[in-house]
């Protein structure tokens, strides 16, 4: 089957790797995000007979009332989008929750939580009424375990998981899928560019003498869930580079 595939986020990082993988196997792509310059970049980078199976949209997923709108204003060959990937998001900061800043856990929110649940909500009825969808969700390892600084961050992705695996619940008796993927370390990505504001030193330093996650293994591992036969449904993929683990709970001691 020929997939329609909107994806979140796709001028960077995993949602970049995500449209190029589903091109390059002829799937159709809207690729979504709001730099036009880096959209226009991945169309003109692409052969011929995949730039015409390539829409590109500039939307801010924090645009509730765009992103309502949005699936009345496609084209009528993209109109049926059967997969659709949530994968805009961002971490702003890794200060104690006592030092961060509101704003930066608004944008979190407004970006993490309320533009993937408008994007699902949008296109969710479409999907259950042509009985053909699936929605996956990029989540986070931080959602699943706690670390200093993860704060709002992590806290959005327990969302993410959450909201995914209540969506597989209310969707019973329908065709539709819902998976949360769920990456541990990634590199060569922009997040810690944007995590740190542009410190693009201090970004370096998170993936000094790691071989961490790629892009392309995340794109992977959607692509793989996507492809998957109709009766399948993979609630969540859990992946890690092999040099990351858990660190269990800690322990101050002394003086408060
Ligand atoms: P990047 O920063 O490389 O990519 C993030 C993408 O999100 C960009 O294309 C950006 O595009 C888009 N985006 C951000 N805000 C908005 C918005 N308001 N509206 C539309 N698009 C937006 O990061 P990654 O590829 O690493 O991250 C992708 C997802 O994976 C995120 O949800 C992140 O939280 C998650 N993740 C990342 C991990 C990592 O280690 N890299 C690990 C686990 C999860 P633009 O700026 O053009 O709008």
């Amino acid at each position: 089957m020929e997939h329609t595939v909107l994806v979140t986020g796709a001028t960077a990082g995993f949602g970049e790797a995500t449209a190029r993988r589903f091109l390059a196997h002829s799937h159709k792509v809207i690729a979504v995000g709001r730099r036009a310059e880096r959209l226009e970049a991945l169309k003109a980078s692409l052969p011929a007979e995949q730039q015409k199976k390539l829409l590109t949209l500039v939307v801010d997923v924090c645009d509730s009332a765009k992103v309502d709108a949005l699936p009345k204003t496609l084209p009528a060959d993209f109109a049926n989008v059967t997969v659709l990937v949530n994968n805009a998001g961002l971490a702003l900061g890794l200060e104690p929750a006592y030092k961060t800043s509101i704003f930066d856990w608004d944008q979190m929110i407004d970006t993490n939580v309320k533009g993937l649940v408008h994007m699902t909500h949008a296109f969710l009825t479409g999907m259950v009424e042509r009985k053909c969808g699936h929605i996956i969700n990029v989540g986070s390892v931080a959602g699943l375990y706690p670390y200093p600084g993860s704060n709002v961050y992590g806290a959005t992705k327990a969302f993410v998981k959450q909201f995914s695996l209540n969506l597989r619940a209310d969707l019973l008796g329908t065709r539709l899928r819902v998976t949360c993927v769920e990456p541990g370390l990634s590199s060569g990505t922009e997040y810690s560019n944007v995590r740190f504001k542009g410190d693009d030193a201090k970004a370096a330093k998170v993936y000094e003498n790691v071989q961490a996650l790629s892009s392309d293994d995340i794109a992977e591992a959607i692509y793989w869930a996507a492809l998957l036969p109709p009766h399948m449904n993979i609630n969540a993929v859990e992946i890690m580079p092999i040099q990351q683990s858990f660190g269990g709970t800690t322990i101050h001691r002394g003086e408060l």
